[in-house]
């Protein structure tokens, strides 16, 4: 398998080979064909597998055209800890640096001036811990109703952390209609709900 047979745009492959991969991971080769089908995904991965790229990659391609509109972001990726969501945003400027995508990131422990600038100015991919994306949703800074694609990324560490509640609230404020993919290591029962509750018939993935 090739990242060439998984159906990413030309422009795309030239950043995942510049990045110097060029055999898909098992995560990638099968979680990429279904997001870009805009299928919901259930995709059981540890870290260091290659997941991130997994829905980063399908991520861009999606979200490359399209209009940005302030406060409105147009996908969501919520993460348990700052350092992921970091991680996260190193991702898309890697593999998007060919592509016009602003991105925005909502953690603990910065400044609220800045982030919400940022929502001010149109933003597709909105990287955030889920008590700093409530904080700024409740004092009216953000709208989630244009949000149609929802990563939920280590879930069972959110689940650890005491995220659940946070994750569910989150996710009624979205579109019902989104793409809707979730990650997690395992799959302890309250993740089975969540997934219940919120992905439409999901391809499940094991890797
Ligand atoms: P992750 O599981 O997303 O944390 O990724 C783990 C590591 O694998 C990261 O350092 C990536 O840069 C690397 N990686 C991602 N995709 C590939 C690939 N297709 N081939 C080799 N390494 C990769």
């Amino acid at each position: 398998m090739k990242f060439a047979d998984l159906g990413l745009s030309d422009e795309l492959l030239q950043s995942v080979l510049s990045a110097g991969y060029d055999t898909p991971t098992a995560i990638q080769a099968q979680a990429i064909p279904p997001v870009l089908m805009m299928k919901d995904i259930i995709g059981i991965a540890q870290t260091g597998t290659g997941k991130t790229a997994s829905f980063v990659l399908p991520m861009i391609d999606i979200l490359a055209h399209g209009r940005r509109r302030a406060m409105m972001p147009r996908s969501l990726i919520l993460e348990p800890t700052r350092e992921l969501a970091a991680q996260v945003a190193e991702n898309f400027e890697k593999y998007g640096k060919n592509h016009d995508l602003k991105m925005a990131l909502l953690i603990g422990g910065v400044q609220m001036g800045d982030q919400v600038k940022a929502l001010n100015e149109g933003v597709d991919v909105l990287i955030a811990t889920p008590g700093r994306l409530m904080d700024l949703f409740e004092r009216g800074k953000i709208l989630l109703t244009g949000c149609d694609l929802l990563v939920i990324d280590e879930a069972d560490r959110m689940l650890d952390m005491g995220f659940i509640p946070d994750i569910e609230n989150i996710c009624t404020k979205l579109p019902a209609n989104r793409q809707t993919l979730l990650f997690s290591a395992t799959m302890p029962p309250p993740i089975k709900k969540l997934a219940d509750k919120f992905l439409t018939n999901p391809k499940y993935i094991e890797v």
